[in-house]
């Protein structure tokens, strides 16, 4: 795991707007896409966040000063592979010891691959389980004796529609998510009576690089080229006709964090346009 410094705030906002000011969060994933939204959003709210991803700290030192400085609130960043249980639980402490106990987790990384089930690689299928749901397990796992311990705690994990409902040619994927879905339900049960609450949020697609990158492959496997991709598998999916934003992610995670979220717990938040209505 790679050191960066702490950056620090420029300003701070008061009262009612930092409804999460004194909470410390980890956001994994939160190089890019809907873990940097929910990192920002989080931020924004008032909360120290660590930032996380697979980047040397060197490519998103100016990302992680941005978070600081337009949320006036501390960040800091540690890159790790959490495919790997140990790189979780050092990430865990690493949090711990440089902004203080884990308030907020957000369990977000993640990885997508999509081939037919008959040519789908094992190693992508290890990876998968590893990353999007494994890393679950150890994250929430090395934070949930302090959340209880003191008292107060979210666990925020990033499922998908997906956790939901299928689509062919993600079996790992799908496996995954619904596994988050889970998994988020018995965290909920444990954690009820110590003030610990745990939700899914299931966003439907999100423009992200993660999207962006499976066009080629969906294109490939459903024979159809890449525009047909964005209308026909993303798109058609989703009534709103538009792509969710990492924006709403990052709304509703901060709300799930704050004390209006306590009683919402064990639950899997569709945030998808209504695909998962249909
Ligand atoms: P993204 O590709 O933009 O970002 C993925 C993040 O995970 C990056 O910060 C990357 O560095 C990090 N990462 C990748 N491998 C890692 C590893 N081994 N260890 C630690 N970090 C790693 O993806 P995104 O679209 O923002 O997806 C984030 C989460 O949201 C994922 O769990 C994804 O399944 C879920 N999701 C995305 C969509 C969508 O449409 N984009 C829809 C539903 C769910």
């Amino acid at each position: 795991m790679l050191d960066q410094p702490l950056a620090t705030p420029a300003h701070h906002a008061t009262g009612d707007q930092r409804p999460l000011a004194g909470r410390i969060a980890l956001v994994t994933g939160s190089s890019s896409g809907i873990g940097l939204g929910i990192a920002r959003a989080l931020a924004r709210a008032g909360a120290g966040v660590m930032l996380n991803g697979l980047e040397a700290p060197e490519k998103v030192a100016g990302l992680v000063e941005q978070v600081a400085q337009d949320c006036g609130t501390r960040a800091a960043y540690a890159a790790a592979d959490l495919s790997q249980p140990s790189a979780v639980a050092a990430l865990v402490a690493e949090t711990e010891a440089r902004l203080g106990p884990v308030d907020i987790l957000v369990n977000n990384a993640g990885v997508q691959h999509v081939a037919p089930l008959e040519s789908f690689p094992p190693a992508k299928w290890d990876l998968i389980l590893a990353l999007n749901l494994s890393a679950v397990f150890h994250a929430s796992r090395a934070v949930f004796a302090g959340m209880k311990q003191r008292g107060f705690g979210r666990i925020i994990n990033i499922a998908s529609a997906h956790g939901l409902v299928a689509s062919p040619y993600k079996s790992a994927y799908v496996a995954a998510k619904h596994g988050i879905v889970g998994l988020t339900k018995v965290i909920a049960l444990e954690g009820a009576e110590f003030g610990v609450t745990a939700n899914a949020i299931c966003p439907g697609y999100v423009w992200t690089p993660l999207v962006e990158k499976q066009i080629d492959d969906q294109a490939k496997a459903h024979g159809i080229s890449r525009e047909e991709v964005v209308k026909k598998v993303f798109l058609q999916k989703q009534p709103t006709g538009r792509f969710a934003t990492v924006e709403e992610m990052g709304a509703l995670a901060a709300f799930l964090a704050t004390p209006a979220g306590a009683s919402i717990t064990g639950t899997a938040l569709p945030v998808d346009g209504g695909w998962t209505a249909q």
